[in-house]
């Protein structure tokens, strides 16, 4: 029967579950290039689901950096209106200063801070994984080579040569 004990276990693993599947969704959307999407919340509570569709979106590395303009375009569009955060005034796009004295430049800098911190996050997580597909590309490389070595088409000192470029 379902005592105190049981639902609280029963509890725990749906949290644990939870953020399993939205943790590894969010991995697999950053993965295939959807470096804005954040799906956690739905896949903490529907698991596989959204994680297969995360799965099966198609590649999307070759637009990160369209992306990633766009992102920055449609959340720091200078043509629309800015609420202040200081006295809470929603200013008309032309007004740089707000009547409180705050411009629209100090008020959108926390803002501008975020996207460049994650417009640099992009760009590393990018080459890294540009550094690990060319270090797979390498021991696939070198793997042909042992391969050759093997069936006696190279000699030992040309495999080493191979090694050599191909493992620094
Ligand atoms: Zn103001």
């Amino acid at each position: 029967m379902l005592n105190g004990p049981t639902i609280a276990i029963l509890v725990v693993f749906f949290i644990i579950r939870g953020i399993v599947y939205g943790k590894a969704t969010n991995k697999v959307l950053l993965y295939r290039g959807y470096v804005y999407d954040d799906w956690f919340i739905i896949a903490f509570f529907f698991g596989l689901v959204p994680l297969l569709v995360a799965m099966s979106r198609p590649d999307n590395n070759a637009n990160y950096i369209k992306t990633i303009k766009a992102h920055k375009t449609t959340t720091t569009s200078e043509n629309t209106n800015w609420k202040c955060k200081k006295c809470k005034k929603i200013n008309p796009a032309y007004t740089g200063t707000c009547s409180c004295g705050n411009t629209r430049e100090e008020n959108d800098a926390p803002l501008r801070a975020l996207q460049e911190r994650r417009e640099a996050e992009a760009r590393a997580l990018a080459s890294e994984k540009i550094r690990q597909d060319s270090e797979l590309d390498n021991l696939l490389t070198l793997a042909a080579y042992k391969d050759l070595l093997d069936k006696g088409v190279i000699t030992a000192a040309d495999f080493e040569a191979r090694r050599k470029e191909l493992l620094p």
